[in-house]
């Protein structure tokens, strides 16, 4: 199991990174993204602490933790130097919170988020198919949510990104230790999306995939 959206009391999460971990540590998981919400206030101060402590529980952990940053309700116009920035702090995940159906998410944050380069644009909402299409070509994951509320367009999300041949991811959204996925749920919550077994473990694949490829960084 592999998790790349996930909040501690770095945002609003409830748990310390050392705890977070932990938990996912027991549920068997190979991976997990810290991704707290940030915008140009505060990503100097998330990401090196992330950074510092993943060094630090890395030591000692069957998890591997990954520092990342989730861009929150940033003007679309500001996702190209706030990508930059956050990977120049040290952030190896960049998620851009989408355009979810619950939340007054500026028009235009799907297609900026994906311009930009992040590496996952979660919870999308009713992304369109030439935003998924430029996904599919930058190779930026589209995320299906186990998250209450933003999960409501995860069918739409799937099937389109299956169309056109996007990436997916599935993620948590994790904010406290109730959240957090185990790999049955996460399945479930795949299938569920209308994904197929076989389109399921690509996205396993895939998803262990950008693991690798951010840790050589
Ligand atoms: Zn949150
Ligand atoms: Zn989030």
């Amino acid at each position: 199991m592999i998790d790349l959206h996930t909040h501690t009391f770095f945002s609003d999460g409830e748990l310390v990174p050392a705890e977070h971990l932990r938990r996912v540590e027991i549920l068997g998981y190979s991976a997990v993204a810290i991704t707290d919400h940030a915008d140009s206030s505060n990503m100097d101060f998330i990401i090196p602490r992330i950074v510092k402590v993943a060094a630090d529980l890395n030591r000692y952990s069957q998890t591997k933790l990954i520092p990342g940053i989730e861009l929150t309700h940033v003007p679309p116009q500001m996702f190209g130097e706030l990508v930059l920035k956050a990977r120049e702090l040290g952030a190896l995940i960049v998620v851009a919170h989408g355009e979810t159906v619950m939340e007054p998410v500026r028009s235009g944050t799907n297609r900026a988020a994906i311009e930009a380069g992040v590496d996952i644009l979660s919870h999308p909402g009713f992304i369109t198919e030439e935003d998924a299409q430029l996904a599919a070509e930058r190779r930026v994951f589209l995320e299906i949510t186990g998250r209450k509320g933003h999960s409501l367009t995860n069918g739409y999300v799937a099937a389109l990104a299956t169309r056109v041949g996007a990436l997916l991811a599935v993620n948590a959204d994790a904010h406290g230790p109730g959240d957090f996925l185990t790999a049955g749920m996460a399945e479930t919550v795949a299938l569920g999306a209308g994904i197929s077994r076989e389109g399921y473990a690509k996205i396993r694949k895939d998803m262990a995939d950008l693991v690798v490829r951010v840790s050589r960084n």
